[in-house]
């Protein structure tokens, strides 16, 4: 037996179920099909002297977690730059909003801004303050029935049942109506609750937008260096624990003895193992790397959905200037620019039409303004995330059609801080197509499989492989495609190393 544990894929999930794995004695080898490990959590030199996340770079979920305490990232090289203000918001009349990590300093600017709106901001975070914390716990754990039902049963939220339940199951884009008037506020709130993929419009999603309370408790925040020193820290933390990390080594099968897995063959080398953890997307999993006679019932009905992101990374040779805010705050908080939710509605509708967003809601990021490593000397890297970009376009190939929709989400941003076009020195654009191309994440989604009621909880990936287990003896999973999903957060990883470890110390596997 080469290892006790053989990973398939160096993402930050899987990367983190190694670590766990080596932390507490067993002998993992991770095989990366990509010349760098992370997946969506990686960073490159792409520009000279520009350093260029290729995936995620807002860490707000992995913050409300234990993991960088119980892995000490701290001491394989993880330095977190905490991001206050969370948020700001530039609006075409000139107006602006910001949101604060302290509820109360936020508050109050609203108030000064929009009478009423700080109180009705705090009374909002009051209120569902309980029912996040208890969806954070739910994601902490596997999500059998036993753990969801515990935890919904022990959820207080601060309002009657009958009213929580209505806000839960309604489209968060309506969820807003219950506690501000201030359309400029509720396309902001609207704007985040939107990155996990689903529409504003969509029932049963209003904890998109009651997960807010949440920013203000663990905050947002960067690695020094880029996104990817995450997923550099977790490689090292393996290695120190007598781990294995393979790069440009693609999985090209996962082995399968009867009904058990037992290893991977790698450039035609063969690696056996107690135990195969996949963290590729699941399509890859069990639709490329495993015999057809053992693909799960049901593959076929996941729904990878369309794409619905696309993100332009540019480098310029000078800081950004909002005309709202041209102080330095504005650039240290993620900037969400939504001037309403009409905006978003109608952008949405030109993807269910199969076309890209003519005028695209962005989120843009600027993390020069708290790194200095990122960019030279008085540069800046800018990254532009719009939505909603199809996988499938009705008109035309990517390829024909990506230079003029890179420069339309460029022109869009340029109305809030002119000057941006002529400061570009270099840039990637990375749409749904490329995302697929490059970091195998199929049919573009960022979250692997659609972030919907129907595949959340003990229905990610699927229903009887929710808990990081297979139908193959051996064979477990972890990964945005399993529970909770997508995003920065690494419960995937550590829900899954937990199943493993009980099961590698009890010799069933
Ligand atoms: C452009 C973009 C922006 C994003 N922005 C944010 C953000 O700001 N904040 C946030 O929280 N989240 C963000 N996300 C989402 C988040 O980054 C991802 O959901 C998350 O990183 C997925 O991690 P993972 O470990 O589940 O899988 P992945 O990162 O998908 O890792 C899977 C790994 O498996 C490897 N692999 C696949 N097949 C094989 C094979 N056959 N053999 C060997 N290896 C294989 C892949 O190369 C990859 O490294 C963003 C994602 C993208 C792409």
């Amino acid at each position: 037996m080469d290892y006790d544990v053989v990973v398939v894929g160096a993402g930050h999930n899987a990367l983190i179920s190694s670590a766990y794995l080596a932390k507490a004695g067993y002998k993992v080898g991770v095989f990366e099909r990509r010349d760098i490990v992370g997946g969506a959590v990686s960073t490159k030199e792409l520009v000279p002297g520009y350093q260029f996340d290729l995936g995620g770079s807002a860490h707000i979920l992995i913050r409300l977690t234990p993991i960088i305490d119980e892995l000490h990232l701290s001491e394989f090289g993880l330095e977190y730059l905490e991001l206050d203000p969370l948020f700001f918001a530039p609006f075409p009349d000139g107006d602006s909003i910001f949101i604060h990590r302290d509820v109360d300093k936020t508050a109050h600017e609203l108030d000064l801004k929009f009478p009423g709106e700080g109180e009705a901001y705090k009374r909002f975070i009051d209120d569902w303050q309980p029912f996040a914390e208890s969806v954070r716990e739910m994601f902490l754990m596997s999500p059998s029935p036993l753990n969801i039902g515990r935890k919904m049963v022990g959820n207080k939220t601060r309002l009657h049942w009958k009213e929580s339940l209505r806000s839960i199951f309604r489209p968060y884009g309506d969820v807003v109506d219950d506690y501000f008037k201030e359309e400029k506020l509720k396309s902001l709130l609207v704007w985040m609750a939107a990155q996990s993929g689903p529409p504003p419009t969509e029932p049963i999603t209003g904890p998109f937008v009651l997960w807010q309370a949440l920013y203000h408790v663990g905050g947002m925040a960067r690695p020094r260096g880029g996104s990817g020193i995450l997923t550099q820290a977790l490689k090292r933390c393996i290695e120190h624990h007598g781990g294995e990390v393979h790069t440009s080594a693609p999985v090209e099968e996962i082995l399968v003895d009867g009904t058990r897995a037992t290893g991977v063959r790698v450039n035609g080398q063969i690696y056996t193992g107690r135990a195969v953890l996949a963290g590729a997307h699941i399509l890859e999993t069990f639709g490329r790397l495993i015999g057809s006679e053992h693909r799960p019932k049901g593959l076929d009905k996941v729904r990878v959905g369309n794409g619905f992101g696309a993100i332009l990374r540019l480098a310029l040779d000078k800081p950004i200037t909002y005309t709202a805010h041209p102080g330095k705050e504005a650039r240290v908080a993620l900037q969400l620019i939504c001037r309403d939710r009409l905006q978003l509605n109608k952008a949405y509708g030109e993807y269910l039409a199969g076309e890209p967003a003519s005028d695209p809601p962005i989120v843009a990021m600027t993390f020069s303004a708290v790194d200095d490593t990122l960019a030279p000397p008085g540069g800046e890297v800018l990254w532009l995330w719009g939505q909603y970009y199809p996988y499938e376009l009705a008109k035309g190939t990517w390829k024909e059609r990506e230079e003029a929709v890179a420069e339309r989400l460029l022109d869009t941003f340029e109305q809030y801080a002119p000057g941006t076009k002529a400061s570009v020195v270099g840039q990637l654009f990375q749409h749904p197509e490329w995302l697929e191309r490059e970091l195998g994440l199929f049919r573009g989604n960022v979250m692997h499989l659609e972030m919907s009621i129907d595949q959340m909880f003990m229905m990610r990936p699927m229903m009887g492989m929710a808990e990081y287990k297979t139908h193959l003896k051996g064979l477990y999973l972890t990964g945005a495609s399993t529970h909770p999903g997508g995003g920065i957060m690494g419960a995937s990883g550590r829900n899954a190393a937990h199943v493993l470890l009980k099961d590698l110390d009890r010799k069933r596997v």
